[in-house]
């Protein structure tokens, strides 16, 4: 009998607990993390200060940690429901004090293990959303962590719905040991397997990411999010300093220095956090089937530089002239294409290996209403963005940055289109240490076998292995006064004859103008500088090939 009621008794607590879990947070109520002072620079805010800044630091930008209730309702919709099964403590491997640890953390947050998941909304955009808590033993990945993130995304591949984690974690869950490193593999797996579903996967990461957590699931999103200055890292400082007795450079393990390092996506401001959740959302929740311009839009089917009152006549150009204009500075960049094309224009960044290069843009936008990833070049805008940019001459992580998001665009259906404009990949000690060879014959490999639609468009200069590792698309568009060489018609010069002087008989003998590129039949349509008549080409293709390859 005394059983029966001990039992009757803890789940009474528990619901009683989950009750307290499941009350929307009551306004004006004071959250559970009170801070006064920035732990970063000191300065002290009146809680009224804190919460109107969404727990953001006034005077140095310091993204504060948070309790699961103010993240939830930081991001969701009014309207969220709770998905979990209540937690129950468990001790796996007879942990000596881990019952009074949990019980402790169980009491003293608000969330009832180190992971809540909720079914709701971002902007009307329907969602699973999962929130750690470093206030429960550290966001520790314990066994009911890894059990709530299968189940959740089980859920979510029935309802076909896509998932959101927001991760803080020291790691794994010292008490549950081996038991514990096991979760990796399992969410990792089930991870996988909700992706190879068709399902969208996005991990925010929050301060501090770290350990086990950065080396599963935080790490696993089709796309991934962070705010300014997370620690993300998979030893921390700490470890590394007690391990091998190593001091870590400033900054290293930040949000900034994974950016640069190509391992998330996007850094985002706390503020604006829903808002780019809502259209990454809304971006891989479209019904459109096609490119649909409006009549307005197609009337106006031609791109004006303000010095520029019509497309030039350039009948009597020569081969040589021609690659001195495809070289113009002030010529019209594949960033001014990309933007008179297309709308919702969001960057992804990162190799998710070594770097993110700037000199190969790629990410998501909507062209006449339609999703698609989109990939171009860019030389820079004036002289010190163009030195940054190596004058427009990719690096290894450029290409495989382009392919990543060639890969994310297969999964999820959506057309690609690329822009070009490059002397070439880069050729240097960094390149080749990096293997540019193979991140170029992976690129020709990969985009033939693309199910997705894809076109290419030449607006400059395309040059060599650097330029045909974009450009393996199923139609080759070029601007009237672009080129598209083997190498540099100064380069072919000095190999064929010893003579760089000979650059323009070389220009002519390559075979290398927009026209000679449609007689080869290496290009299938050719457009004025101007870009009269593109978007109407570039729906109508796009169109055909989405028909075709839907039929396939
Ligand atoms: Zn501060």
């Amino acid at each position: 009998m005394r059983v029966f009621f001990n039992k009757r008794r803890n789940k009474l607590e528990k619901m009683d607990k989950l009750t307290r879990l499941r009350t929307p947070a009551k306004k004006k109520k004071i959250p559970v993390n009170v801070f006064t002072s920035c732990p970063k620079c000191a300065k002290s805010f009146t809680p009224q200060v804190w919460s109107d800044n969404l727990y953001v630091c006034p005077e140095c930008n310091k993204h504060l940690r948070l309790s699961v209730k103010t993240r939830l309702n930081m991001i969701m919709d009014a309207e969220y429901e709770f998905i979990d099964e209540p937690s129950e403590f468990r001790n796996p491997i007879n942990f000596p004090g881990y019952e009074e640890k949990w019980r402790t953390a169980y009491d003293n947050t608000d969330s009832d293990e180190a992971i809540v998941f909720v079914k709701g909304n971002i902007y009307e955009q329907p969602c699973i959303v999962g929130v750690m808590d470093t206030n429960f033993l550290m966001g520790s990945l314990g066994s009911i962590v890894g059990e709530r993130i299968i189940s959740s995304l089980t859920l979510a591949t029935e309802e076909k719905l896509p998932v959101i984690i927001f991760t803080a974690s020291g790691g794994a869950r010292m008490q549950e040991a081996i038991i514990s490193l096991m979760q990796m593999r399992y969410v990792s797996a089930a991870v996988g397997k909700f992706q190879r579903a068709g399902g969208l996967y996005i991990t925010v990461m929050t301060d501090p990411t770290t350990g086990g957590v950065t080396a599963s699931y935080a790490s696993l999103g089709n796309i991934i999010l962070t705010e300014p200055g997370t620690l993300i890292a998979f030893a921390g400082p700490r470890v590394i300093r007690d391990t091998i007795k190593q001091e870590l450079p400033e900054g290293f393990q930040t949000a900034e220095h994974l950016e640069k390092r190509g391992f998330v996506d996007r850094i985002i401001e706390r503020k604006d956090m829903k808002k780019a959740l809502a259209e990454l959302l809304k971006m891989h929740n479209s019904k459109q089937v096609k490119v649909e311009f409006s009549e307005v839009e197609l009337q106006t089917d031609v791109f004006l530089k303000s010095d520029q009152k019509s497309a030039e006549k350039n009948t009597n150009l020569t081969a040589f002239d021609r690659v001195k204009k495809a070289r113009d500075p002030d010529r019209i960049s594949p960033k001014q294409v990309l933007e008179y094309l297309c709308s919702d224009i969001i960057e992804l960044r990162g190799d998710r290996l070594y770097g993110d290069d700037q000199t190969i843009v790629g990410g998501l936008a909507t062209l006449g209403g339609l999703p698609i990833t989109y990939i171009y070049t860019q030389k820079g805008d004036d002289l010190e963005s163009r030195i940054k940019l190596n004058f427009g001459m990719p690096h290894p992580e450029g290409y495989r940055k382009a392919r990543r998001l060639m890969k994310e665009a297969e999964n999820f259906g959506r057309p690609i289109l690329t822009i070009i404009d490059t002397p070439g990949a880069y050729p240097g000690i960094g390149s080749e240490n990096r293997g540019m060879g193979e991140a170029i014959a992976q690129n020709l490999r990969f985009m033939s076998d693309l199910k997705t639609p894809t076109i290419a468009i030449i607006t400059g200069e395309a040059g060599s292995g650097g330029a045909i590792a974009l450009a393996c698309t199923d139609k080759l568009f070029m601007l009237e006064n672009a080129v598209y060489t083997i190498l540099s018609p100064e380069g072919f010069a000095t190999i064929l004859w010893k003579d760089v002087s000979k650059v323009e008989e070389a220009s002519t003998n390559m075979r290398l103008t927009a026209e000679d590129m449609y007689e080869l039949k290496v290009c299938d349509q050719i457009f004025p500088d101007d870009l009269t008549g593109l978007k109407q080409a570039i729906a109508n293709t796009f169109n055909q090939l989405l028909e075709e390859k839907t039929k396939q």
